[in-house]
Formats: C-alpha cells, structure tokens, sequence
C-alpha cells in the first residue's frame, strides 16, 4: 500500500465533514427537501464571492463557468480583451474565438503579471473593447493578478467588464467582488472550495446583467437569465448536482466557522512558508513577481525534467502535486496549497521534494527546506 497525498492545484483534498454528508441517500432536485439545501448554498456564495447579488451555480468542471461567461454576456464580433499569461489566460482566447468575438491579447511572458499600464493603454487605444478578461490566479505560473486595480480600470467604462476567472484564487486570496467591481467571477467546486469535481460558481454584478441583455451568442445549456430566474425559486434550470451541492454547504460552513479572513491568512502562511522552504533548498520560483497564495510553481533544477520531479513524488511517496503546463512542461513542477490544507501539507510537500530530489542527484540537505518551513509557520 502507498499512502496518498493531494497537492494539486485541484482536484484538492475534501473534508470528511463534506464526504460523509455526501455519502447520504439521493433527495429528489424539485423535492421540497431541496429547496433549503440549494438556499444555503446560495447565501453562502453570497458571502464568499463577497456580493449581494446571486451566484449561479453550473453541474460543470470550470470551464464550463468559463464557456457561459463568454456566451451570456457577449455577441459574435465583440471585441475582447484577453489578459494571457499562461494556459489559462489562453483558454480565454479559445472560447472567445469558438464565440466568434474578436480578440485582442495582451501577452505576457510566462512567469510574470500583466502590466496594468498596458491594459490602460489598450482600454483607451481601442474604444470598441466591451470585455476584459483575466485569471485572478495563472495556475500554470503560479502568478496573481492585481485584479483590485484591474477592476478599478475597467469601472470608469461603461461600456465594458471585467471577467475574473476566479477558479484557483478564491477561498486563497480575498477577492472583494462587489466592493472593487468585479463584474464577473467564476469559481469551481475542485479548488478552494473543497470539493470534488463538478460544479461551476458564476458571480454577476448589475452592470453585467445588462450585458446579458443584449448578448446575441447562441447559448443553451448555460443560460444564465434562466438560471437566475431558477434560482429565486431554489431551483436550477436542469438536474441539479444534488450530492456535490449537500458537500457544498459543508464545506460552507466550515469556511465560515474558520472566518474569509482567517482562511486568506491561512493560505498566505502556507503559501510564504512553502516558497521559503523551496528558495532554501537552492531552487528558484518559476513566477518572478506576485506569487499566488494557492499554487507555487518550482523550476527544475539544472539538468532534470520537472515532470520526472512531479512523477517521482507521485509514484515514490504517493504525493500527487502538478508538473508543468504547456510551454512550462518540464520546466517546472507545482506544489498547491489550495482549500483543505494547512502546516503539515507543507511539510510533507517540502520534505517529499528533498527526498526526491537527493534520489534524482541534485545535492540536499536533509531537512534544510523543512526546517525553514517549520520556523515560518509557527509564526
Ligand atoms: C482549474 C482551473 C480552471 C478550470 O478547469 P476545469 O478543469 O474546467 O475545472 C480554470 N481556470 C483556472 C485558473 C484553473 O486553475
């Protein structure tokens, strides 16, 4: 027997709270039994995606939040604005063309954050831009974007919104939707939430309500008007997800015994301590600038394939973290520190590289990256 550990950025580890609730026989989606169910959950989101108004709920992996934020808010030959500084930023472009919006991108070197100047620059060059689109965390960098001021750029026009693909960055970084003007923000059960996979979140402000309005994109399983029309009622349009909305409300609460800011808090010790115990061990972060609080991207040392590094972890200790994407791939492994996870996730991280490390020839000091961790999260 090998002993599993999950540190991907998503799928992420769920708590037993929320298994066991999940392990409950099947209630019936139009049953009266559910309508509370689906009306906790709804408050909840409420209160994570810090908004007053509702958040959709998708049966879909992220992307599927991705897809409808894309064909509810916009029509063919929408001018786009893709921030693209990785794979994900590049999924926005593919959804946007397979809508048949225009792109244009700002393109980022792998490994660094968008330069706001640029996005103001374009936001004034090209008046015909109606949405900006962004990740609040790149997973594939491990980088966060400064969606705070991104937000206030996109506000003073009213003709254009901003969409936050929130999926790796909520419940690890506070993300103040209705306060910093957000428009659109799309999170997913895998990641911080806890979850298992399956379920999409979409937060919609007023503004981009209006959108909605007028968007000509042919939709049909995700039609976010019908949605919220649904969701007045505690109901979603089609099957609702039942089971993973049950473990939702777990996962719910328990956030909310924890407190937002104590769960940010949580996730910037974990997050500071596994940097520092990686830089200790002679190794360089792959993202130069803003590091995000719920995935840290390693690169390779000289001479050896970070996905061997992300295989061995795997297939030696039973530690499933994250090689890397795209471009990346080789180059770097990932190590989350996303939802259920807290001191000794880092530990184990930490001293599951050493020990792999030191099998693949790279010269380790037993306990050099654990022991600089341990000083850091007794903080
Ligand atoms: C995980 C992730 C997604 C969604 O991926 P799915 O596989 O569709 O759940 C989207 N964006 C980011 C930044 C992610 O980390």
């Amino acid at each position: 027997m090998i002993k599993r550990y999950l540190l991907a950025p998503g799928p992420t580890p769920v708590p037993s709270e929320a298994l066991l609730a999940m392990a409950m026989p099947i209630i019936h989606h139009r049953s009266p039994d559910f309508l509370p169910v689906l009306d906790a959950a709804k408050k909840g989101l409420q209160w994570l995606f810090q908004t007053k108004n509702d958040v959709l709920i998708l049966c879909s992996s992220g992307t599927g939040g991705m897809v409808g934020s894309v064909n509810n808010f916009f029509s063919p030959g929408d001018r786009a604005l893709v921030i693209n500084a990785g794979n994900f930023g590049e999924r926005w472009t593919k959804i946007a063309h397979a809508y048949g919006l225009e792109v244009r991108e700002i393109k980022q070197e792998w490994g660094y954050t968008v330069k706001l100047d640029d996005v103001e620059k374009a936001l004034k060059d090209d008046p015909s831009i109606k949405g900006v689109f962004v990740q609040a965390t790149e997973t594939s960098t491990g980088v966060y974007h400064d969606i705070e001021t991104l937000a206030s750029l996109v506000k003073k026009y009213e003709d254009k919104i901003l969409i936050v693909d929130a999926i790796s960055a909520l419940v690890a970084h506070d993300l103040k939707m209705d306060e910093w003007g957000i428009d659109v923000m799309i999170g997913g059960s895998q990641k911080g939430l806890m979850l298992p996979p399956g379920l999409a979140f979409v937060g919609i402000s007023d503004k981009a309500w209006r959108f909605a309005d007028r968007a000509k994109c042919p939709r049909f399983y995700f039609n976010f008007k019908k949605e919220r029309e649904s969701l007045a009622k505690n109901q979603t349009n089609f099957t609702s997800p039942v089971t993973l909305i049950i473990g939702l409300n777990e996962c719910l609460k328990l956030l909310q015994k924890e407190g937002l800011e104590n769960a940010f808090e949580r996730h910037r010790r974990i997050a500071n301590a596994t940097r520092e115990a990686v830089k200790a061990l002679g190794l360089r972060l792959f993202s130069q600038e803003s590091s995000s609080n719920s995935v840290t991207a390693v690169i390779a040392p000289d001479g050896l394939d970070g996905q061997e590094i992300y295989k061995n972890l795997r297939v030696k200790y039973g530690i499933t973290a994250a090689g890397g994407q795209g471009q990346a791939k080789g180059k770097i492994f990932r190590v989350a520190h996303l939802g259920y996870a807290d001191t000794f996730d880092v530990i184990t991280a930490i001293a599951g590289v050493e020990m792999v490390l030191k099998s693949m020839g790279y010269p380790v000091k037993f306990g050099s990256g654990v022991a600089v961790a341990e000083e850091l999260l007794m903080q």
